[in-house]
């Protein structure tokens, strides 16, 4: 029996061909060859007029947050469950990230909180899509646009998630994605910025060249202290042919999400959510144990280990952590992380590896049950 990781892309004959293709050729003329024919298909994949690719998705908010004028003072809202990698870029910029609580059934953004944390500085809600779980959308829209403050999607979770016909990272004012190597797509590294806002392609545009606006005749004349997050050749090479392959990928996570769903469904457990209208690209397929019964997390997370499975707890809430101030008062947050872990999940796991996650997690969830 291998081991099975949490996380593993997949890469074929295409992508090395891709990326043979850009060591050996992709340079002087075609030095950006790769990334523009990614930028162009990766707008089109999600019905944006705009994508930069960058070398992160922290950098990619980085940028779209100093694009929108976040800066020392500001506060910027998001969910208090989530990797740091969502509310770092706010403090890079001198920026509070303040840190709401999250709904029982999503595990994403309680528009009602956001709306009560809304003050004068809050210049960004950061929607961030857990595990392909998809925010409530058009509330969080709503109270944007009834209070003027951008509504921002970090999607870096959520390819190939759907709300109400519209791709996650499609309806915010900019979107970020994440290709980093335990994602859906990926490119090693990797990120990319989208918009449809014509104004804010053009500064993160001008950001991304080091401040060098395309429109300043001058060689090597930065208009702005801009940024370096750029992707590579070589990069967008592998990503071109990630992308000709997404449906394939996000339908494979769909299927690891499909077998372990139907084989926990009698479980006093919740998993990712997929409410009536939209598609879940389950990213991470994960399991929450109910409040009534008894459940030891980390015991499992260690029977996980024992057994050569890569045991992954669901992220802490970030007001635990030594640098953001505490938030108790965040109950469904503290609740839902102490009781959740996440279930691996790639391409070529198979159905007895799976068997065997389901039995550790059936036993464990047994064990533990207080009826
Ligand atoms: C992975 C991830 C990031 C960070 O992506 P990088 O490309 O590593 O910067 C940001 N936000 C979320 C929600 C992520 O899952």
């Amino acid at each position: 029996m291998g081991h099975i990781y949490y996380a593993k892309p997949s890469i074929t004959e295409l992508e090395v061909r891709y990326a043979a293709d850009a060591a050996a050729n992709g340079w002087g003329e075609s030095c950006y060859g790769y990334i523009s024919r990614l930028e162009e298909a990766f707008a089109r994949h999600l019905g944006v007029k705009h994508a930069i690719a960058t070398s992160s998705c922290t950098g990619a908010l980085h940028m779209g947050l100093a694009a929108l004028g976040v800066g020392p003072g500001d506060e910027v809202i998001l969910a208090d469950v989530n990797w740091v990698a969502s509310a770092a870029p706010a403090t890079y910029l001198g920026a509070r990230p303040v840190l709401v609580d999250i709904l029982e059934d999503s595990w994403c953004l309680d528009p009602r909180k956001v709306e009560a944390a809304v003050t004068d500085r809050t210049r960004a809600i950061i929607a961030v899509h857990l595990y392909g779980n998809l925010c409530d959308m058009d509330a969080l829209l709503d109270i944007g646009a009834r209070r003027g403050i951008p509504v921002i999607e970090d999607a870096a979770e959520a390819i190939g998630s759907i709300y109400r016909g519209r791709r996650a990272g499609s309806m915010g004012a900019f979107g970020a994605f994440s290709f980093h190597g335990t994602k859906t797509m990926t490119t090693g590294e990797g990120g990319m910025f989208v918009t449809d806002d014509d104004s804010l392609y053009e500064k993160v545009l001008t950001f991304s060249n080091h401040g060098r606006s395309r429109r300043q005749p001058r060689q090597f004349w930065p208009d702005v202290v801009g940024f370096k997050y750029k992707m590579s050749n070589l990069q967008a090479a592998v990503g071109c042919a990630q992308l000709e392959r997404i449906e394939e990928l996000i339908a494979t996570r769909r299927r690891v999400f499909a077998y372990y769903a139907h084989h926990l469904r009698r479980l006093p457990v919740r998993m990712n959510p997929e409410p009536a209208g939209t598609v879940n690209s389950f990213w991470m397929p994960s399991v929450v144990a109910d409040p009534d019964v008894s459940f030891e997390r980390d015991a499992l997370v260690e029977a996980f280990q024992a057994a050569d499975i890569d045991g992954r707890v669901f992220f802490w809430p970030l007001s635990m952590l030594p640098m953001f101030p505490n938030r108790p008062e965040n109950v469904v947050s503290r609740r839902i992380s102490a009781r959740a872990v996440n279930l691996p999940s790639y391409h070529d796991i198979t159905r007895e590896d799976q068997d065997r996650v389901i039995d550790l997690v059936r036993s464990h969830i047994r064990k533990g049950s207080t009826q």
